[in-house]
């Protein structure tokens, strides 16, 4: 079975916008997906109803087989990374990354194990009992990672997670998530338009266009045929 599979997955708003047409995709564990194309081509709205903050009008997505359509975003075995990392402001690094194992409802021992394991692989120690306005955009980038992968979600969803960051830290953050699709062998599945950032990251770069996949390659497809 494939970790994520789109099936003639569809979203119309009602005031009549065809955002999303048609969209197959089969995506293997462990595989890097990007979504690039212009502005407005669908590849947001794709991705939360992934995460199921959006409704779908037609079609069905399955994670490892399991039909998800229906299910809210906390039962669905994603996680998602904003753009702009959306951490709790009032609460601190620690308490930030156990919210998602709160709500899903994990005991307390088994919830300090899974912060405390995440402190340690991100590299977080030393700001664990920060709020998150006094971090920097590095650390903030390595919470908002923690949070999502403390709940061992199969999939990582990355709505424009680099496009706010300078060109430094974007570099780091290319290089964490490479390190964690190695390391921990998650699926990821990643919206930008930046069609060069999608190239360096990806396994496969779907290309779409006023809300259909246009084309599916790898990358060094895209480079020699674009
Ligand atoms: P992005 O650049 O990430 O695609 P947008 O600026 O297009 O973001 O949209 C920002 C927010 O406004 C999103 O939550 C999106 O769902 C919503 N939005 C975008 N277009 C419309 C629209 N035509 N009508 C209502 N809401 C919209
Ligand atoms: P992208 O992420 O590729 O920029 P979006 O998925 O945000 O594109 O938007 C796809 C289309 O759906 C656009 O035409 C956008 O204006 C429209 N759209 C997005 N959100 C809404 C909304 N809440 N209501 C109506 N139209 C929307």
């Amino acid at each position: 079975t494939y970790d994520l599979e789109l099936v003639q997955l569809g979203k119309t708003f009602p005031n009549g916008t065809p955002a999303v047409v048609a969209f197959d995709l089969r995506v293997e564990k462990g595989e890097f997906v990007s979504f690039v194309g212009p502005s407005g081509c669908g590849k947001t709205t794709t991705l939360r109803m992934i995460a199921g903050f959006e409704a779908s009008t037609s079609g069905d997505i399955l994670i490892r087989g399991r039909n998800v359509s229906d299910l809210p975003p906390e039962r669905r075995p994603t996680s998602t990374i904003f753009q702009n990392f959306a951490l709790f402001p009032h609460m601190t690094v620690r308490q930030n990354i156990e919210y998602g194992l709160r709500v899903r409802g994990v005991a307390a021992p088994e919830r300090k194990r899974r912060v405390d394991a995440m402190i340690d692989r991100l590299e977080l120690g030393d700001v664990a009992d920060q709020r998150a306005p006094g971090l920097s955009g590095g650390q903030r980038q390595r919470v908002a990672l923690a949070r999502g992968l403390v709940v061992e979600p199969d999939i990582l969803l990355l709505d424009e997670p680099l496009g706010a960051l300078d060109a430094n830290l974007r570099k780091s953050i290319q290089h964490q998530l490479k390190q964690l699709q190695r390391t921990i062998g998650i699926t990821f599945v990643f919206v930008t338009h930046a069609q060069s950032e999608a190239l360096t990251l990806s396994d496969r770069v779907v290309v779409m266009n006023r809300g259909r996949s246009e084309q599916i390659s790898d990358p060094y497809e895209l480079y020699t045929r674009p």
